[in-house]
């Protein structure tokens, strides 16, 4: 089955098309364009949403340019319906009711969450893993059980993601900043103490962020590398709580932050402790994409119809884990 993915829900709008025959999926184009904020400013939802509109044209035609397939061949549409930002979720929801409705192509909205999830199993080969799924949008640690993601922690406050580009903000980056922090923190191994805060198993960033941001005036290098060592030590230590309490023998990190390698080298040792095997998503795939969207419609449409256009909304603030999954 040949399946076309679009997602839209924050700076990101992006295309994929994949191939999906007996169980494995092979991705024949994944196009992005990014909204980049001016240096030092947050994504502002409408001018992200401009960029959605401004660019989603060429992108779709890069995609089946890259793909080598028509619209006549894609016989399922899927785009991120939530969470999100609601005037950028509204680009790809109309781009895709558009084609499903012109083409008359079955249509799947899809939790962007659960999008990061799928398309990490199918690239990882994990299959029961605990998962780390850490963004712009989300920190959250998850397991899977009778048909639902269940949470067994996440953040009170902002995500691991927005503490990093607030952060990086404040020293005059451009947003997404978490690569930035990366190469300043590698300069420094001075740790100066910050905020540690695990309240259960949920963690809390902003009065970390705001500890950090002072130490950033003596030195920035300093500053960065002892946000990341507090940051992601709290981040394991939940990590670890829940490998022993769910006995776990996977683990597997999505999502932009995903991408950082002091996070993997710190989740990989929690792993060795654990017996546990550690899975990270490839770095092309970790930020938002298409093919998490697209994958995810793939593997609903073998156990349900397209959704009735009526039905093809967007909801800014959609749970993963109160989508029950058949499939
Ligand atoms: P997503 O929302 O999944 O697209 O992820 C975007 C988030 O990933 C942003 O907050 C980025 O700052 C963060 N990110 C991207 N690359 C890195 C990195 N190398 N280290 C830490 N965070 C990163
Ligand atoms: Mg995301």
């Amino acid at each position: 089955m040949l399946g076309l993915g679009i997602e839209s829900t924050a700076h990101t709008f992006s295309c994929a098309i994949i191939k999906k025959k007996s169980g494995r999926g092979k991705i024949l184009s994944d196009v992005r364009k990014i909204y980049r904020p001016p240096d030092g400013e947050g994504i502002h939802p409408r001018e992200a949403s401009r960029h959605h509109v401004e660019n989603s044209a060429g992108v779709l035609s890069q995609c089946f340019k890259e793909a080598k397939v028509s619209i006549r061949d894609v016989e399922m549409i899927s785009y991120a319906a939530g969470p999100g930002l609601g005037p950028c979720l509204r680009v790809g929801a109309v781009v895709a009711r558009s084609l499903a409705s012109y083409y008359d192509i079955p249509i799947y909205p899809v939790n962007h969450a659960i999008g990061h999830i799928e398309l990490g199993k199918l690239l990882t080969g994990a299959s029961d893993p605990l998962v780390l799924l850490v963004s712009g949008g989300h920190t959250m640690l998850l397991a899977f059980l009778e048909r639902q993601w269940r949470v067994f922690g996440e953040t009170l406050d902002i995500t691991l993601g927005q503490m990093l580009d607030q952060f990086g903000r404040s020293l005059g980056f451009a947003s997404p900043c978490g690569r930035d922090i990366e190469l300043l923190a590698s300069d420094s191994s001075n740790y100066v103490s910050l905020p540690y805060s695990v309240k259960g198993n949920d963690v809390s960033f902003s009065g970390l962020l705001s500890a950090a941001k002072p130490v950033a005036e003596k030195n920035r290098a300093d500053a960065c590398y002892s946000l990341q060592e507090t940051a992601f030590a709290m981040i394991t230590e939940t990590v670890e709580r829940a490998l022993s309490f769910t006995r776990k023998k996977e683990l597997m990190i999505v999502g932009g932050v995903a991408a950082n390698r002091r996070l993997s080298a710190m989740l990989g040792n929690a792993c060795k402790r654990h017996r546990a095997r550690f899975y990270a998503v490839p770095i092309k795939y970790a930020g938002d994409c298409g093919s998490q969207i697209c994958w995810t419609g793939l593997l609903e449409s073998q156990v349900k119809k397209g959704a009735r256009l009526g039905d093809t909304m967007v909801m800014q603030s959609w749970r993963l884990d109160t989508v029950r999954i058949d499939y």
